[in-house]
């Protein structure tokens, strides 16, 4: 009877450190490769401040992407443009209004493949090749990167760190490329909103999303937001908030 109990006890407490070891280690660290390679990625600036980046990817194109632009310049906003290499090289002009007007670009590979299914080499190519479309377009030099998807690894974030690359991932998904309306858009960030975050958007995407919610959303978005005291800020603002951010860049 009593061997009975210890052993029912046992297992109560086996399975009691099973189910809770998992969730007090996601609970400790949201971002676990922010949390391991503080100089390499960033996900949200540990910051209370105010602070807030906007940040646009698979751009650029000729159908959403200058709408977001005409709605950013209204409202006297900076974003970052993780930009498609193919894109890139199919609107280089457009990819150089991002840049002439003041926004940061950063380095969204060149045919947008899942690179935790291939090797390390795979995206180094894939990196380069967008670099050199990038520099020819706008003579802009990028050091920042998103991984398509968020599909990132250790030894990927190694090698980054090792190209002297910041990985920026984001706190709050707005799934705007489901083609969600204004209203579901602007809900998915007041929903999530807090200091530090950084928001997904998309400035292009495949014939058949429709963006136009996104420039829509950001409108309104924006002057509400500043109203409840955030600032907007570029991914290199945003990161000197953040209490990991190497002192150098501070
Ligand atoms: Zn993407």
């Amino acid at each position: 009877m009593l061997f009975g109990r210890l052993l029912k006890a046992c297992l109560i407490s086996m399975l009691c450190v099973g189910l809770f070891t998992p969730f007090v280690f996601v609970q400790a660290s949201t971002y676990p490769l922010q949390t391991k390679y503080p100089d390499i990625m960033i996900y949200k600036a540990n910051t209370k401040q105010k602070v807030i980046a906007l940040t646009f990817d698979d751009g650029p194109d000729r159908r959403f992407t200058p709408q977001v632009l005409d709605v950013l310049n209204k409202h006297r906003v900076k974003a970052t443009f993780f930009l498609l290499g193919t894109r890139v090289h199919e609107y280089p002009d457009v990819a150089k209004r991002i840049h002439n007007e003041g926004h940061v670009l950063g380095n969204h590979t060149y045919w947008h493949p899942q690179l935790t299914n291939s090797s390390v080499n795979n995206m180094l190519w894939e990196i380069e090749k967008n670099e050199k479309e990038i520099k020819s377009a706008t003579n802009f030099e990028t050091k920042l990167f998103r991984a398509p998807y968020g599909a990132l690894n250790d030894n990927l974030v190694k090698e980054l760190g090792e190209l002297g690359y910041l990985g920026v991932g984001w706190s709050i998904d707005t799934e705007d490329w489901k083609s969600l309306s204004s209203k579901e858009i602007k809900q998915n960030i007041l929903n999530n909103v807090h200091p530090g975050a950084i928001i997904l958007m998309h400035s292009a995407g495949h014939w058949t999303q429709d963006l136009s919610g996104t420039a829509k959303a950001l409108d309104e978005i924006i002057p509400y937001l500043k109203k409840q005291g955030y600032e907007f800020l570029t991914i290199p603002e945003i990161f000197k908030y953040n209490m990991h951010a190497p002192e150098e860049m501070k």
